[in-house]
């Protein structure tokens, strides 16, 4: 079975953002890996109540992560244990360079990371450079020749991807509708985090209604996908 390796940010970035695909994937019986860069530890979220304070903060997020890899069925968290907010300014070979060892080390199938400059934030943005740098050097060796990286994307369009001058391969739609129950837990992990979306921690049934039932992914890298359903070809 194939391995996908996500290279995020802060802990959460999985759960909100591709939660459902990272739970397919694990529950198909493929292995997934979650590198995260950053403890989150300089967000100004608490959680309502508060359950962390600025000190505890980062140790707590740490452990909603580990929570919420859990539900996911993430096998291997790697945390890079950089600052929070400082990843623009971390030296990015080097980065790169603990990423690659991971990629050699894993052989994945598929990566996934942000978008520079579509990530938004700029700490998404530099994880995303560093991922792609590390991914290119990964696809040069012989292992890493058939794999593919793909961008989270925030909704359908393949256009604002079109904008970068790099080659849009895939518009993938992956279908979650299957694993709301996981992402709903992995969710509800992130405590501190509880006041972004206040209709999840209702009951289970209102919680898994208001998630998407697509998750969407943009390839720029790689051999041409099959079936844009999926981020291997099955
Ligand atoms: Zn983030």
């Amino acid at each position: 079975m194939a391995t996908v390796i996500a290279v995020f940010a802060h802990p959460d970035d999985e759960t909100f953002i591709c939660g459902g695909t990272l739970a397919k994937l694990a529950y198909t019986g493929h292995r997934v890996v979650l590198v995260c860069a950053t403890l989150g530890e300089m967000g100004r979220r608490l959680g309502i109540p508060p359950i962390a304070t600025r000190e505890s903060i980062g140790q707590i997020r740490e452990r909603e992560l580990r929570a919420a890899c859990e539900a996911l069925g993430v096998q291997r968290l790697e945390l890079l244990g950089l600052r929070d907010k400082t990843l623009e300014i971390q030296p990015q070979g080097e980065v790169a360079d603990r990423v690659l060892r991971i990629l050699q080390g894993e052989a994945p199938s598929a990566v996934i990371t942000f978008h520079d400059p579509l990530g938004g934030h700029p700490d998404h943005c530099a994880i995303g450079r560093i991922a792609t740098e590390a991914f290119s050097r990964y696809q040069a060796t012989p292992a890493g020749g058939g794999a593919r990286l793909f961008y989270v994307s925030f909704g359908e369009g393949a256009e604002a991807f079109r904008r970068f001058a790099q080659p849009v391969l895939a518009a993938v739609q992956v279908d979650v509708s299957g694993y709301k129950s996981e992402k709903l837990r992995a969710f509800r992990a992130h405590r501190t985090q509880s006041q972004l979306d206040r209709s999840l921690w209702g009951s289970d049934r209102r919680g898994t209604e208001r998630m998407g039932n697509r998750e969407y992914f943009i390839q720029t890298m790689g051999p041409r996908l099959k079936q844009a359903t999926s981020l291997l070809d099955e």
